[in-house]
This record gives structure tokens, C-alpha cells and sequence, in this order.
């Protein structure tokens, strides 16, 4: 049992055993990340985006995400407010800051992949 004789040798203070520990830890957060990584299942540190429709009341599944930008009234620059909406809803969306269109205006519904294996 050679390895019993090192038990005693090391610093075995709490101030050593909690850097060990941390150390321990970092390792284990950063072999996990990789490991992650490789599988290619890291997901991006983004929110998910929601699976049911931004209208009140409605419980669809999210078909659309539509996007609009355009220049704050207040002057403060330019907003870009995204909503995610069923199918159903996202065809009745139109642009409502057309009166704060600016040469950057955007008003964009794209498609969101669904969850469901769609
Ligand atoms: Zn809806």
C-alpha cells in the first residue's frame, strides 16, 4: 500500500483541499464543455425561443417569428421587436411603426423550424 504514506504528506489544510476542489470542479466544467462540444450538441447561450404563440390566449405552435425595426419615437435609436406567432397569426401581422420608418426599417416574418421533427 505505497499510496497510504502520501496520505499524510499532503497539505492538508482547508484552504488546500478547497483549491483542489476547485480546481477539481473547473476541470470537470471545462471536459464537459468539450465533450459537449464534440457531440455538437452545445447549444448556442442564446433563450430558446418559445414554442406557442406570443398572442394572448392562443396556444398554437410557433410558426413564425416576426421581426420589426424601426427608429424609437423618442429618438433613442432604433428598436427591433420580435414576435413569435402561429401560422394563423403571423398572416394577420403587419408593419405598425410605418410612421417611424427610417432607411433601416425592417419588417420581417421568417419561418421558425419546429421542435416537433417538422
Ligand atoms: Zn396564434
Amino acid at each position: 500500500m505505497p499510496l497510504k504514506r502520501d496520505v499524510g504528506r499532503m497539505a492538508d489544510t482547508k484552504s488546500g483541499r478547497d483549491k483542489q476542489a476547485r480546481e477539481e470542479e473547473r476541470r470537470r466544467i471545462q471536459r464537459d464543455i468539450s465533450e459537449a462540444r464534440e457531440r455538437g450538441d452545445e447549444p448556442e447561450p442564446t433563450a430558446d425561443p418559445p414554442t406557442e404563440c406570443h398572442r394572448r390566449g392562443c396556444s398554437e405552435p410557433v410558426a413564425f417569428s416576426v421581426t420589426e425595426r424601426y427608429q424609437e419615437e423618442t429618438g433613442a435609436g432604433a428598436v427591433e421587436a420580435t414576435a413569435f406567432l402561429c401560422a394563423d397569426h403571423a398572416a394577420g401581422e403587419s408593419p405598425t411603426n410605418l410612421y417611424d420608418a427610417y432607411e433601416g426599417y425592417v419588417f420581417r416574418v421568417e419561418p421558425v423550424a419546429g421542435g416537433d421533427g417538422s
